[in-house]
């Protein structure tokens, strides 16, 4: 048995949240929002995400929709500086895109009431690019309040940013988190952040309000240092990190007027998100073995 099919098990997950603990707001929406208000109150927005992903039965799909909207009312009672982000996989993209649209309608309906009605969806692999930017153009001729994830690592996303200008959404760009082949993936560093930073200038000058998602420090100072030199406003872009992950940089780039949006997952379906995390940073299985060790 491969090590995410052990702990995507229900039992794992039940004892062993202690382990995801750092990289995971709380198990339920309470908890989250007590993170998100402890973010705003540091001067940070938020955009919070009910784990879970790859579902294939409609019950499942169903209650994520609802999770979504027991969510966004929390954050209009608790009026927090928050929208949200979901996965198409987790409205049931896996079992009919048809009923995982009218999923995503239902909470862009249901976000529509909130102070900030923004609904990010995040990017997944390879095999529904194509269906989640096809969902995402379609929910966009309804409502602008959507916006899609670019991975700099595919190859085909220049052509992608191209198209967000052209459509005028709102993108974040991250690395991508997913395994990915060569052929369709830069998989060194090196290319990786070159290709980040095209697309992440492309966005900063013609975009719309892009999400700049990274804590590479590298790119974080060459995006400081272009929109100095071309005189973009810090109110024209946002800086966006992950929940428990250098949240050092995070209070930085806050300090230093920078805009900072933190990504807020939570939820007990947290083997998936928890095992992106580990893989794509050695010194976290350490953590998470030390948090075992000093039970
Ligand atoms: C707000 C946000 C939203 C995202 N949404 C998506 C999405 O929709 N789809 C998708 O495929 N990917 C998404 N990602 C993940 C992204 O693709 C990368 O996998 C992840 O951000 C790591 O890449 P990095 O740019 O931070 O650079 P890296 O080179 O991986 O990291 C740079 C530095 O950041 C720190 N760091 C990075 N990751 C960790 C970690 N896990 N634990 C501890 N320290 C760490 C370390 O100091 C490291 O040296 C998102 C990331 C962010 C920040």
């Amino acid at each position: 048995m491969a090590v995410l099919d052990v702990i995507q098990t229900p039992a794992f997950q039940q004892r062993f949240f202690f382990l995801a603990k750092r990289f995971i707001a709380g198990e339920t929406v309470g908890q989250a929002m007590d993170a998100v208000a402890a973010l705003n109150a540091q001067g940070m927005t938020a955009t919070l995400d009910f784990l879970g992903e790859d579902v294939v039965a409609k019950p499942e799909a169903d209650r994520t929709r609802d999770a979504y909207f027991e969510l966004l009312a929390a954050i209009r009672e608790r009026n927090l500086e928050a929208n949200v982000s979901l996965k198409l996989t987790a409205m049931g993209l896996l079992i009919d895109e048809e009923y995982a649209f009218a999923n995503l309608c239902a909470v862009l309906d249901a976000a529509s009431h909130n102070h900030d009605p923004f609904v990010r969806i995040d990017m997944e692999g390879s095999a529904v690019t194509d269906a989640t930017l096809r969902l995402f153009e379609r929910a966009y001729a309804e409502t602008k309040h959507v916006g899609p994830v670019l991975q700099a690592y595919l190859k085909r996303t220049p052509g992608d940013v191209e198209r967000m200008i052209g459509l005028h959404a709102r993108v974040r760009l991250c690395k991508g988190a997913y395994s990915e082949p060569p052929e369709i993936a830069y998989r060194d560093m090196p290319s990786i952040r070159t290709h980040y930073l095209r697309s992440a200038e492309a966005l900063l000058e013609r975009g719309n309000y892009p999400g700049i998602a990274t804590h590479d420090e590298r790119i974080i100072t060459a995006v400081e240092r272009f929109v100095r030199e071309r005189n973009i406003p810090r109110e024209a872009f946002e800086f966006q990190l992950l929940y428990g992950v250098r949240p050092d940089l995070q209070r930085r780039l806050v300090s230093e007027g920078y805009r900072v949006r933190v990504y807020v997952p939570y939820g007990t379906h947290w083997a998936g998100y928890f095992y992106r995390r580990i893989t794509e940073r050695k010194e976290n299985a350490f953590f998470a073995l030390r948090s075992v060790l000093s039970r």
